[in-house]
């Protein structure tokens, strides 16, 4: 019974998947689809095989979610069970995360950091009615946008400049040097976006990575206004586009370069997977030094905090390894 109904949505940590439909070059080679989707939990993935005698079957491999959504589901819809039940807690001044994760090419850039359409946007734009409210009018938000790559953090609303993160004496990480504007219209956020977005993409050094070998990080911070007209840092809400998770498995045909970064990659996946199987023990013995994605996390995993995953996976049957692992990797987040 407990698998008919989608789970509880203020549960402390919530692990979703979300299929994207076969694209136009997978229909073309004919894939077949191997990722079946049965909401609200239970996804199977239909494995083809060949027995050594030749006869085919098919090795099916069941998997339960605290949410599932098929292929048709809008960014609306993923929204309204994933993101949107984060916003009203930031403004109780809790700390809210949403990661995409999975391979390359499985949707993770368009569910949560769609320019127009991602989560972000979709959440910036219920948080901005909520500052309107008049017990909100001590509040404002502020955005930041940045990308961790190699164990580095780089500002994307700074053309790329390093930054560096330490905490403050209240446990807050704080990132020296980090750009933060204030925002309180969707367009202006979106022309912030696009700014950040293509230096992403394009950097003015040329050393910079694609985004399948770096961890996005768009963040919304909402400050308090003291009496005395101080800013006091208050809930938050990160959303987070994962490195392509394929990057982290051991690649033997790779280079050096190559290898380093998968190394890193792997190593920040692995630890982000035990910082947040240990956030109902809060945050004792957690793994937080482990890499750097998840000590710039460590107080959005301490005290007051929720966190929801959505694990993107393609359908086509020439990714089923890889599918196979993001499931396997988001089944044991919780
Ligand atoms: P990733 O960021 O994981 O590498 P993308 O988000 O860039 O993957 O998605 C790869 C391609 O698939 C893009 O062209 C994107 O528009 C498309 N796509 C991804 N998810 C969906 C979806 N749920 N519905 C329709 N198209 C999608
Ligand atoms: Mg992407």
């Amino acid at each position: 019974a407990q698998q008919q109904r989608p789970s509880d949505l203020t549960e402390r940590i919530r692990v979703c998947v979300r299929k994207r439909p076969l694209n136009k070059k997978e229909l073309k080679r004919n894939e077949s689809d191997v990722a079946a989707v049965y909401p609200p939990r239970m996804l199977v993935i239909n494995e083809p095989k060949v027995k050594v005698d030749l006869t085919k079957y098919v090795e099916q491999h069941s998997f339960y979610f605290d949410e599932v959504f098929d292929q048709d589901c809008t960014n609306e819809q993923v929204y309204a069970r994933t993101a949107l039940p984060l916003v009203e807690y930031i403004f109780t001044g809790g700390k809210a995360t949403c990661f995409a994760y999975g391979q390359t090419g499985s949707g993770k850039t368009f569910t949560m950091l769609d320019q127009r359409h991602g989560l972000y946007v979709l959440a910036a734009r219920d948080i901005f009615a909520l500052l309107l409210r008049p017990e909100n009018t001590a509040l404002s938000a502020w955005v930041s946008f940045y990308e961790i790559y190699q164990g580095h953090l780089y500002d994307l609303l700074n053309d790329r400049k390093r930054v560096f993160a330490r905490e403050d004496g209240n446990q807050n990480v704080c990132i020296s040097g980090l750009t933060e504007m204030q925002v309180s219209a969707v367009d202006t956020l979106l022309s912030i976006f696009e700014q950040g977005n293509n230096v992403r993409s394009t950097g003015s050094t040329g050393a910079n990575a694609d985004s399948s070998r770096s961890h996005a990080i768009l963040q919304i911070a909402l400050k308090r206004a003291t009496r005395a007209g101080k800013l006091r840092p208050y809930g938050k809400f990160l959303f987070i586009d994962l490195a392509g998770s394929e990057r982290g498995a051991d690649r033997g045909d790779a280079d050096a370069k190559t290898r380093m970064e998968g190394s890193e990659i792997n190593k920040s996946l692995l630890a982000l997977k035990e910082c947040i199987r240990a956030l109902d023990q809060n945050g004792k013995h957690t793994p937080f030094r482990q890499s750097k994605l998840t000590q710039v996390l460590k107080d959005s995993f301490i005290g007051n905090s929720r966190t929801c995953m959505v694990a993107t996976v393609s359908p086509n049957i020439s990714n089923s390894e890889h599918t196979l692992n993001t499931l396997r990797y988001a089944d044991r987040v919780k």
